[in-house]
């Protein structure tokens, strides 16, 4: 098991090392990340947003093309929303594997405070590890301050703590013990 992380061009530069560092850290699973190859899909001119749904249409298209069957998170800068919502900071597709997050609404500009790489980066860590969570099986959790928790807003995902609770990390490794199992 492995985690790709594709990083667009657009994305906040510079934070790839430590980010992905985090995210293997806490799952407990190696990635690795690299440019992202994937086209940007989904730009909605009136909203100036990127539809999400779109975009990991593309994504999933890219893994079959490509044959990649481990998850791959894309780490994009534009603004995200998804049918129902005006916006999202990321969002999984679990059937696919795939998985996206922005981190336009994880900085401190988006609402007009001075901007602080330290909050992309720890927020970044929690959203991402938050989706690629949920394609390595995971549901949501009542912990607030467990990575598992969906918060509704910039101040709970800042209370999260870059872990998983107790229960969720006994459930992952169940899932990987499983997950190693079948590709044997
Ligand atoms: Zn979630
Ligand atoms: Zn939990």
């Amino acid at each position: 098991m492995h985690i790709h992380i594709f990083w667009d061009s657009l994305a906040p530069d510079g934070l790839q090392v430590p980010v992905a560092r985090s995210i293997s850290a806490i799952l407990g699973v190696p990635a690795t990340v690299t440019e992202n190859p994937v086209r940007m899909m989904g730009y909605v001119n009136e909203r100036r947003q990127v539809d999400a749904q779109v975009l990991l249409d593309s994504l999933s298209a890219y893994k079959y093309r490509h044959d990649i069957h481990e998850p791959v998170l894309l780490v994009v800068s534009q603004d995200l929303f998804r049918k129902g919502s005006s916006s999202v900071f990321g969002l999984a597709r679990e059937s696919v594997g795939a998985a996206v997050v922005s981190s336009a609404r994880l900085a401190n500009e988006f609402y007009g405070k001075s901007g602080d790489d330290a909050d992309i980066i720890d927020r970044l860590i929690k959203e991402g590890t938050h989706e690629v969570g949920h394609l390595l099986g995971l549901g949501h959790c009542e912990d607030r301050e467990c990575i598992m928790f969906r918060p509704g807003g910039l101040d709970e995902l800042d209370g999260k703590k870059k872990i998983l609770c107790d229960l969720c990390y006994t459930k992952l490794k169940a899932k990987l013990a499983t997950t190693l199992d079948i590709s044997r």
